[in-house]
């Protein structure tokens, strides 16, 4: 320290005494400037006060709530709110045309896992081949479709955000086949007045392949009209669609984030 102090002495008097001044000062003020710059890369950050919490990574993760284990569909409830009513026999649910089902305990920001399979038996064709649907609050649909060499508009196809936003890629298994949907959902915020403050977004795998990249949703995804947000509670069901067709699922479990 005391010979960088003399060193910077030396160089204010031999600053002073020549002239012009600023042809000494400038270069070293912008060496310093570097040096400072050097020295503030080689800071590291704080380190986070909180230790991630172990869990068993699964499936299902130990941190997850079970929607749907194969057994019952105790965690659910039917379009007109008593049980829901659809078909549970070897670990699977299948949709009979008694409603859309809705989850008893209402979510906001989640991610969810849920395994579906449309019909081996190809009937119907665009919209009416292995429709049904994950709705987050029931109000922002993922579609669900046989979309395996089944043409239809792009953001009605398997994996779309209905109406809105096209999957990047069709990645459907063949009819029959079990299929995975692994999605994170934020859910829109909106202030004291309704007004929305942030949209929501979804990130969608389809069997492992991302199929929507944090994809802001624009509000309800009705099947008539522009999408538009109206303000609602932060946490709200999420449901699974009955088109009518025969849609399996299995494996449903949810986490809160
Ligand atoms: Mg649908």
């Amino acid at each position: 320290m005391e010979i960088f102090d003399w060193r910077i002495a030396r160089l204010l008097l031999f600053a002073l005494h020549m002239k012009p001044i600023a042809k000494f000062v400038a270069p070293i003020l912008v060496l310093s400037l570097v040096a400072m710059s050097f020295a503030d890369d080689d800071k590291e950050l704080p380190p986070p006060k909180d230790e991630p919490k172990v869990i068993n990574p699964g499936p299902p993760p130990s941190d997850a709530i079970v929607l749907f284990d194969g057994k019952d569909l105790s965690k659910w409830k039917g379009a007109e709110g008593g049980d829901a009513k659809w078909d549970v026999k070897d670990g699977v649910a299948t949709v009979n045309g008694t409603g859309t089902i809705s989850t008893k305990q209402e979510f906001g920001d989640c991610q969810l896992h849920v395994e579906w399979a449309s019909p081996a038996k190809v009937e119907g064709e665009g919209q009416g081949r292995g429709n049904s649907g994950v709705y987050f609050q029931g109000r922002y649909e993922v579609q669900v479709l046989d979309s395996y060499e089944n043409k239809t508009y792009f953001h009605g196809q398997a994996g779309g955000v209905y109406k809105q936003t096209a999957p990047l890629v069709n990645a459907c298994r063949k009819p029959g086949e079990w299929q995975a949907y692994d999605i994170i959902f934020h859910a829109p915020r909106f202030d004291k007045s309704g007004k929305l403050e942030k949209a929501a977004t979804v990130t969608v795998l389809h069997n492992g392949v991302l199929i929507q990249d944090h994809t802001e949703i624009l509000g309800t995804t009705s099947h008539v009209g522009h999408p538009k947000y109206a303000a609602h509670p932060l946490k709200q069901s999420l449901q699974l669609q009955d088109h009518h067709n025969p849609v399996k699922f299995r494996n449903i479990w949810i986490r809160e984030l």
